[in-house]
């Protein structure tokens, strides 16, 4: 599939993942078709990842007037990582970019991208220079996330970095090989290396409609970023365990010298509760913990595509969820 990409392949390719962003599609492409002189070809690649609105009837309406705008739906919503990698599965570009339907990517941004692409770098990341179109309380928990998740992990990742960026290549294959399905572009983009440089853009206001992340979605999404790079917090109870044992064992020889000394006293009945209790909630969480892997473990051993499409609209779209190459 690598190799027939073909002597029309476009200098560049533009990912979108798209989920009931009908209204955002037309004006996205008024301002992202001039922004696109700055390459000498490209294609702009659509995945609409389940949406119920007017979206795939506004996709065809589009490729019929502008082959060089192709999509592909899927059955159902598969979230928008597995999106991405349904993107950099079937784009052909020696190059793509990444960025949202509703115009927080300003689509000015990618003439940025190339220039540092031309100077040679393969990994080219958007950093946003401000957080205030979210809500405060999502800017919060983002930033206690990459404090946590830098903490914690084996890769680094920049703050302010997303999805907003342009991929070499090389870089491009390299992240088509990764077909893990609790997917974390983020982490991914990191993990794959290549040389790299951040790019500031100022995020706008979402152009039209509401965002499509719902707190359970971010936390699922904040979940999947931490087990899918880290092993910690499965080793840390090996830790936990230790100093709870030890301290057990100590609270043992006080017991039994307190009796030699004192005599015994009253045993505390609220004491024995409460550390029933706190003991039982440290078991549950471990448990809770293993679960977590257990979880994507068994997802992948089920081997099951990354997604499944519905529709190709456009030439030469081809790709599954078990693309691998
Ligand atoms: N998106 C997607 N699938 C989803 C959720 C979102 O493809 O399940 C797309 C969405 O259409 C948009 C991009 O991902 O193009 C970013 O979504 P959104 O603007 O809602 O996220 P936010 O800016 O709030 O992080
Ligand atoms: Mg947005």
């Amino acid at each position: 599939m690598a190799d027939d990409r073909g002597a029309q392949a476009p200098e560049l390719s533009v990912i979108v993942p798209v989920f009931n962003e009908y209204e955002n599609l037309r004006p996205l492409l008024d301002r992202l078709i001039p922004a696109l002189a700055c390459v000498k070809s490209f294609e702009i690649l659509f995945i609409d990842d389940g949406s119920r609105d007017a979206t795939l009837a506004v996709l065809r309406e589009i490729n019929r007037a502008d082959p060089r705008v192709r999509a592909l739906s899927f059955s159902r919503n598969f979230g928008k990582e597995v999106a991405i990698a349904a993107g950099v599965d079937a784009a052909r570009g020696r190059g793509a970019v990444i960025m949202d339907a509703d115009l927080q990517h300003p689509p000015e941004a990618i003439a940025d991208f190339v220039a540092k692409w031309r100077d040679g770098y393969q990994n080219i990341f958007g950093i946003r220079q401000r957080r205030d179109t979210d809500s405060p309380a999502r800017a919060w928990l983002s930033h206690k996330f990459y404090r946590l998740f830098g903490a914690l992990g084996e890769i680094e990742l920049p703050e302010g970095a997303g999805d907003f960026r342009l991929l070499d290549r090389a870089a491009l294959d390299a992240l088509r090989s990764l077909r893990e399905r609790a997917r974390f572009s983020k982490g991914l983009y990191a993990w794959i290396g290549f040389k790299s440089i951040g790019v500031p853009f100022e995020v706008a206001e979402r152009h039209l409609g509401v965002s499509k992340f719902s707190y359970r979605k971010l936390t699922r999404f904040a979940f999947d970023g931490i087990v899918s790079f880290t092993t910690v917090p499965l080793r840390a109870w090996t830790y936990i365990g230790t100093v709870i044992a030890a301290i057990a064992l100590l609270s043992a020889v006080y017991f039994v010298l307190e009796a030699l000394v004192i005599g015994v006293s009253a045993p505390g009945f609220a004491s024995l509760i409460v550390s029933i209790m706190f003991f039982a909630g440290v078991q549950m969480i471990s448990l809770g913990v293993l679960g977590e892997y257990l979880g994507r473990v068994f997802a992948e051993v089920k081997g099951r595509p990354l997604y499944l499409v519905a529709e190709r609209i456009g030439e030469a779209l081809e790709g599954n969820g078990m693309a691998k190459s």
